[in-house]
């Protein structure tokens, strides 16, 4: 095996070192296998429920009329996540656009935004109009507030409670860390925020960021109280397999708004030609539990072996996973780019290419990426990125296969300890 793994530049140091620490794991990785059990047969029953066939798959064109495979696949998506209704469309282009369309089409002129649990993704920043840009929600009269987290990470209730008024509308809350090194959020804990703001004001509506959460845990979101959960299916949903696309799972109300924005007023639903993605998505969905508990051991492994070289990593080493983000702080630009270097290089996809930090539309600093993706900026598929500024943490995420997540973070360490960043 160290052979092998020598044949790809790693040292017997590295791979010693890696080896010694993932044999720790087996019984966290048993656990994150009977996660995926539990979804996999939860995915399965969905797609028996609704008596999905080979009809399915077939491919709409035009204005995509009564097209069956995608109406049963929005059962499928609605059942999985046990919501009234869901939107899953190649048409909703990537993450922001699917976010941006369930505030756009739930919100109105003199509505307010607010985000109980401190700044949204980057991206975001544009939608809400954080950062002034063409389009965004400011623009339309809709007011936004936030309130952060207290130093310690937790919801801070009290100000939480002062801060919802008569115009807060719609409540935004992200599983996810993103691109900060707060902890990102189980699902039991956003169901007790959920409780708190609906005790409040049990007319606002709910929406979680769901990106990088789907089955991670055997519960989602909408079965605590969110009215809408929103991500991306060139992330965990889509299993790798998703060549495009988005969804919003939730209240039937909710959903019919999106519909009505997505496509336009009087055509909802009814239009949007499939074009032979269906028998991707669908299959992308079936391995989703899978796929999701691969990127979570080369998250854990990832996180435990930088922890164990003495760098902060979120979440740690042995801490319970909300969703498939590894942060690591290595507070030097060169520590970023040599983690980066790493993965690329195990990439079965542009392996021989070097990634550069560059200005990502988007992203207010230079972002450098690290990705061999058979789906351009799938980040379900092992990759990493972190923005060229303080704290200098890289995030790490994805993997369609265990093996794929391991072989990258071997690959990274020996470029971090080639770098001389680290020492063994
Ligand atoms: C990825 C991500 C988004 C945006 O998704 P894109 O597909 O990159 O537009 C939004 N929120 C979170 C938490 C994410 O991880």
């Amino acid at each position: 095996m160290k052979e092998i793994y020598e044949g790809f530049g790693i040292s017997s140091k590295v791979y010693d070192y890696a080896v010694n620490i993932e044999e720790k794991l087996k019984n966290r990785f048993n656990d994150i296998d009977k996660v995926a059990e539990i979804n996999q047969l939860k995915v399965i029953k969905a797609m028996q429920d609704n008596k999905v066939s080979a009809e399915c798959f077939g491919q709409s064109s035009g204005y995509g009329y009564d097209d069956f495979g995608r109406d049963t696949l929005e059962k499928v998506y609605a059942d999985v996540f046990k919501t009234e209704s869901a939107l899953v469309r190649p048409q909703i282009t990537c993450g922001t656009h699917a976010l941006a369309l369930a505030l756009m089409s739930n919100l109105r002129p003199g509505d307010e935004l607010y985000s109980p649990a401190g700044k949204p993704y980057d991206t975001l920043e544009e939608v809400i109009g954080i950062r002034p840009s063409k389009g965004s929600l400011a623009e339309y009269g809709i007011t936004y507030r936030q309130t952060d987290l207290l130093p310690d990470g937790s919801f801070d209730y009290e100000n939480i409670a002062k801060s919802i008024n008569k115009k807060t509308k719609l409540i935004t809350i992200q599983r996810s860390k993103g691109y900060q090194t707060r902890p990102s959020f189980t699902v039991e804990k956003i169901g007790e925020l959920i409780n708190f703001v609906k005790k409040i004001k049990p007319e606002v509506i709910v929406m979680v960021d769901n990106c990088y959460g789907e089955f991670v845990q055997l519960k989602e979101p909408s079965e605590k109280g969110a009215d809408m959960i929103v991500g991306s299916l060139i992330k965990n949903p889509g299993g790798g397999l998703a060549p495009i696309g988005g969804y919003i799972c939730g209240t039937k109300e909710c959903v019919e708004n999106a519909a009505y924005r997505l496509t336009s007023p009087g055509l909802g639903k009814e239009v949007g030609a499939s074009l032979g993605v269906m028998r991707s998505f669908y299959q992308g969905l079936f391995l989703s539990p899978v796929v999701t508990a691969s990127a979570l051991k080369g998250a854990i492994l990832a996180a435990n072996i930088y922890e164990n070289l003495g760098f902060s990593v979120v979440p740690g080493g042995s801490e319970k996973r909300a969703d498939i983000i590894q942060a690591v702080t290595f507070g030097t630009r060169e520590g970023v780019e040599a983690f980066c270097r790493g993965i690329q290089a195990a990439a079965p996809v542009d392996g021989h290419v070097v990634p550069e930090p560059w200005d990502m539309p988007g992203y207010d600093s230079k972002v450098i990426m690290a990705a061999g993706a058979f789906v351009q900026g799938s980040s379900i598929e092992l990759s990493a990125d972190g923005p060229i500024a303080p704290p200098y943490a890289v995030y790490f995420q994805g993997g369609l296969t265990y093996p794929h997540a391991k072989l990258g973070i071997m690959m990274s360490l020996q470029k971090i300890i080639e770098s001389g960043v680290a020492k063994l």
